[in-house]
C-alpha cells in the first residue's frame, strides 16, 4: 500500500490517520514485520492488524551465494511456495538491488535461463518491493540504487512495477532517488510511451543485444512484435519526452552480434539521441549454446563508440562465479531439488 491508502485503511478501522505513517516507520525505517513489536500501536490495534490478516514482510530467504566482490544472490521463496532471486551488489559509493517482477517469463530471450523457464505468474507490489528492503534489512546498509533487471519482463507487470518503484521512491518508503531507478526492458514498445507519462523520472533501459532485425528476433522473440525501427522511434520519443539518457543495453556474444556490421549498426542506431551504450560480456548460461565476446572484440566496439562520441560503458563483471545473470540461481536449485 501507498501511505494515502494506508491512513484510508487505519481510519476505516476506526483509528487516527497518524497511525499509517507509525506503521510505515516501523516497516520500512526499522524492518519490524510483527505488529506485536510495534511499541507505539495500542494493543487492541495490534491484535486487530494481525487478525484482519495484514502482513508487512511477505519474503523467507532460503538461499543465497555470496561472491568475493560482495555481491550476493538471494533466493525467496513467495507466500504461494514459488520462488524468485535477486541480487546485492556493493560498491563503493552505490549500493545495488537487481530485483524480478516475474516468476519466470514468458519472453523466451534466447540468452537467459529465466527464458527457457517459460512464465508462471506476475509479483505483486509487496512482493517485489519486499525484495529490496529485505537485502537492505540482511545486508544492514542503505540501499542507493534499485534496478528491474532481474526474472521477468518488468512491464508486462506494469502497474505492480511502478507502484513498486513509486514505493521505493518515496520517503515514507525506501527513500531511493528516482534518477536511480531503472526499469529494464525487452521491448515492450506501448509501455515505454506509457512510462513517458509517468510523473517519475525513472531511467530507462532497453535490451537491444541486436542491430539487426533477423538477429534480435532469435535473441528476443518480441522482436517479431515490436521491430527495431519501431522500437528505437519509442526510446527516442523516450529520451525526448523525460529529457533523460536511454540506456541501451548490449550483451556482446561470439559471432552472433560483434561483427562490424553490427557496429556500424550500434552507431547508426544511436546517432542523434540520448542515448547511452552499456555493452555487456555475455555471461554463459548452462545449456544454452552462447560463448562471451573475446576481450578484444568488447574493446574495439567501445573504443570506435567513443571516438564517434557515443555514450559508451562496459558494464563490469559481477559476481559471475555465484551465476548472478538472471534465472540462474534458480535453475540450479530446481535441478538439484529434483536430483
Ligand atoms: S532476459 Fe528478461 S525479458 Fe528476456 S527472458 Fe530473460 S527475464 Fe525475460
Amino acid at each position: 500500500m501507498t501511505l494515502p491508502e494506508m491512513e484510508e485503511r487505519v481510519t476505516s478501522l476506526g483509528q487516527p490517520r497518524y497511525r499509517a505513517e507509525q506503521i510505515f516507520k516501523w516497516v520500512y525505517k526499522h524492518g519490524i514485520d510483527d505488529f506485536a513489536a510495534m511499541s507505539n500501536l495500542p494493543h487492541a490495534f495490534q491484535q486487530q492488524l494481525a487478525e484482519k490478516g495484514f502482513a508487512t514482510g511477505v519474503l523467507t530467504e532460503e538461499g543465497a551465494q555470496e561472491a568475493a566482490d560482495g555481491t550476493k544472490k538471494y533466493y525467496f521463496r513467495l507466500p504461494d511456495g514459488l520462488h524468485v532471486e535477486s541480487v546485492y551488489i556493493p560498491e563503493e559509493r552505490r549500493k545495488t538491488v537487481c530485483f524480478s517482477t516475474q516468476v519466470g517469463c514468458a519472453i523466451g530471450c534466447a540468452f537467459c535461463a529465466t527464458g527457457q523457464q517459460g512464465f508462471v505468474r506476475n509479483l505483486s507490489v509487496a512482493e517485489i518491493v519486499d525484495q529490496v528492503r529485505t537485502i537492505g534489512l540482511e545486508r544492514r546498509t542503505r540501499i542507493t540504487h534499485a534496478v528491474a533487471m532481474g526474472q521477468g519482463e518488468p512491464l508486462v507487470n506494469y502497474e505492480a512495477t511502478l507502484k513498486a518503484i513509486k514505493l521505493m521512491n518515496a520517503d515514507y518508503g525506501l527513500g531511493i532517488a528516482a534518477r536511480h531507478l531503472t526499469i529494464s526492458t525487452s521491448g515492450m514498445v506501448p509501455a515505454i510511451y506509457r512510462l513517458a507519462e509517468e510523473d517519475i523520472q525513472l531511467n530507462l533501459a532497453i535490451s537491444l543485444h541486436a542491430t539487426r532485425d533477423q538477429i534480435r528476433s532469435e535473441l528476443i522473440p518480441l522482436n517479431r512484435t515490436y521491430p527495431l525501427s519501431v522500437l528505437i522511434e519509442a526510446a527516442r520519443s523516450y529520451a525526448a519526452r523525460t529529457k533523460r539518457r536511454v540506456t541501451l543495453e548490449y550483451i556482446m556474444i561470439d559471432g552472433v552480434n560483434d561483427g562490424d556490421e553490427d557496429l556500424e549498426g550500434l552507431l547508426t542506431l544511436t546517432t542523434g539521441w540520448l542515448s547511452h551504450v552499456n555493452l555487456i560480456p555475455y555471461n554463459p548460461v548452462p545449456g544454452v549454446d552462447y560463448q562471451p565476446s573475446a576481450p578484444a572484440t568488447l574493446r574495439r566496439f567501445f573504443q570506435t563508440l567513443q571516438r564517434h562520441n557515443v555514450a559508451v560503458s562496459i558494464r563490469q563483471e559481477r559476481g559471475a562465479e555465484i551465476e548472478a545473470a538472471c534465472g540462474q540461481l534458480r535453475q540450479r536449485l530446481k535441478l538439484m531439488e529434483k536430483r
